[in-house]
């Protein structure tokens, strides 16, 4: 699946808001949005204000790029989650949570969500036994995540969690730092997602 390979900055300072696409390294001083907090681009130092459909494309934006999905990816989800019972925008934001990268990163086995994705390409982690390379995995509950068992990439993920270990882990999983396990104890809820996300205004733009 496609991504975006662009700079993560650039995005941040096109959302007015931090989205720590670079994981640990967004705590240093040289974040753009510190420096420049204004638009990329030629006539980036005007801020406009923003009609109702420009807030709800921004926030839809904003959703898609702290969890590296694309638009055809992320209607995908939007399409799973008005079929399913339940609130769409929550049910969307579940869908997003659930992704295999996503998981590995909330459990700080990796330091941002790029790397996250990389360590799954890799094939380094088997769900249920079973190798699984697809960063857009969709968990499910009792599942069990393990890291292959080679001394180098255990390594690598323990540095990874000393580095992480200011972040707070969901809830919903449960993890073994010394076995390097990770167990979805439940699905996620909106309580569990702490980011600030207007869901309603994604479902608003994609309702039209
Ligand atoms: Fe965003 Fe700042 Fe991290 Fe860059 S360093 S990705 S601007 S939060």
């Amino acid at each position: 699946m496609a991504r975006y390979t662009g700079p993560s900055c650039r995005l941040c300072r096109r959302e007015g808001t931090k989205l720590f696409l670079k994981g640990v390294r967004c705590n240093a001083d040289k974040c753009a949005m510190t420096r420049r907090a204004y638009s990329p681009g030629q006539h980036g130092n005007t801020r406009k204000k923003l009609s109702n459909y420009g807030l709800q494309l921004r926030e839809k934006q904003k959703v898609k790029r702290m969890y590296g999905v694309l638009e055809k990816q992320f209607r995908r989800y939007f399409s799973i989650a008005s079929r399913a019972k339940g609130v769409t925008g929550e049910l969307l934001l579940q869908q997003l949570e659930r992704r295999l990268d996503n998981v590995v990163f909330r459990c700080g086995f990796a330091v941002s969500l790029t790397q996250a994705r990389q360590i799954v390409r890799h094939a380094m982690i088997y769900v249920n036994n079973k190798r699984v390379n697809i960063p857009s995995y969709c968990v499910d509950k009792e599942e069990i995540i393990v890291i292959k068992n080679k001394e180098k990439i255990k390594k690598y993920l323990k540095a990874n969690i000393e580095m992480s270990k200011d972040r707070s882990i969901p809830d919903w999983l449960k993890v073994n730092t010394d076995k390097l396990e990770i167990m979805i104890q439940r699905l996620p809820e909106r309580n569990d997602i702490v980011i600030p996300i207007k869901e309603q205004l994604i479902v608003e733009l994609y309702s039209k």
